[in-house]
């Protein structure tokens, strides 16, 4: 039965398919949005839409920006001969905000899991092996989560790279298991990045 009007019903419905957004969630979000001032709800759907029609990703590392290259990968300032390799952009905000890491990234977008059916092909590895053979690197810092999936695809790359001659280290494992990067405060994430070993 359709107790809202059809277009509150529509809002709800598109509202509770966002990640994190049950139904109840939905509702609340839906009502808000009603009453807000209709400048602020179109300053909204508009962030959005701009958003999603501008944001790419950087073509050497694959973070989301909306340039063709980002501005960690466009400075000058950082080290290009370090590359950290995370699984998502919210992990690479993770240690820029530690505002200690001066090397450049590699952004994976997930991680290999052979129970979900993601393989090697899935993520961007094929691009991180082009960037290798392509720029002067000395070291890959792995800085995938520490969960399996994390493990497992820290230790395809670390195989996959060893050939190539090029130092590649994994963060330590001061980082809770099954834990988010972006979850973990910066002093955590810090020790675990000072404290890396060579795999
Ligand atoms: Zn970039």
């Amino acid at each position: 039965m359709d107790y809202y009007s059809s277009q509150i019903t529509k809002l709800i419905e598109e509202l509770s398919k966002l990640p994190g957004i049950g139904n109840k969630s939905a509702q609340r979000l839906a009502f808000h949005i009603i009453n807000m001032p209709e400048e602020q709800v179109e300053r909204l759907s508009s962030a959005i839409t701009s958003a999603k029609k501008n944001v790419r990703y950087c073509r050497e590392c694959f973070t989301l920006t909306d340039k063709e290259l980002c501005p960690i990968c466009e400075s000058q300032k950082r080290d290009h001969s370090v590359i950290m390799v995370v699984e998502n952009t919210r992990d690479l905000a993770a240690y820029e905000k530690t505002g200690k890491y001066d090397g450049v990234y590699h952004v994976l977008h997930g991680a290999i899991s052979p129970m979900l059916g993601i393989g090697p092909s899935d993520i961007r590895l094929k691009e991180l092996m082009a960037r290798l053979q392509r720029e002067e690197v000395d070291e890959v810092i792995i800085a995938t989560n520490s969960s399996l999936e994390g493990e497992t695809t820290a230790m395809y790359i670390s195989k996959l790279i060893k050939p190539t001659g090029i130092k590649v280290t994994r963060i330590a494992s001061g980082v809770p298991v099954g834990g988010d990067l972006e979850y973990i405060d910066e002093v955590t994430l810090l020790r675990a990045l000072e404290g890396r070993t060579e795999l």
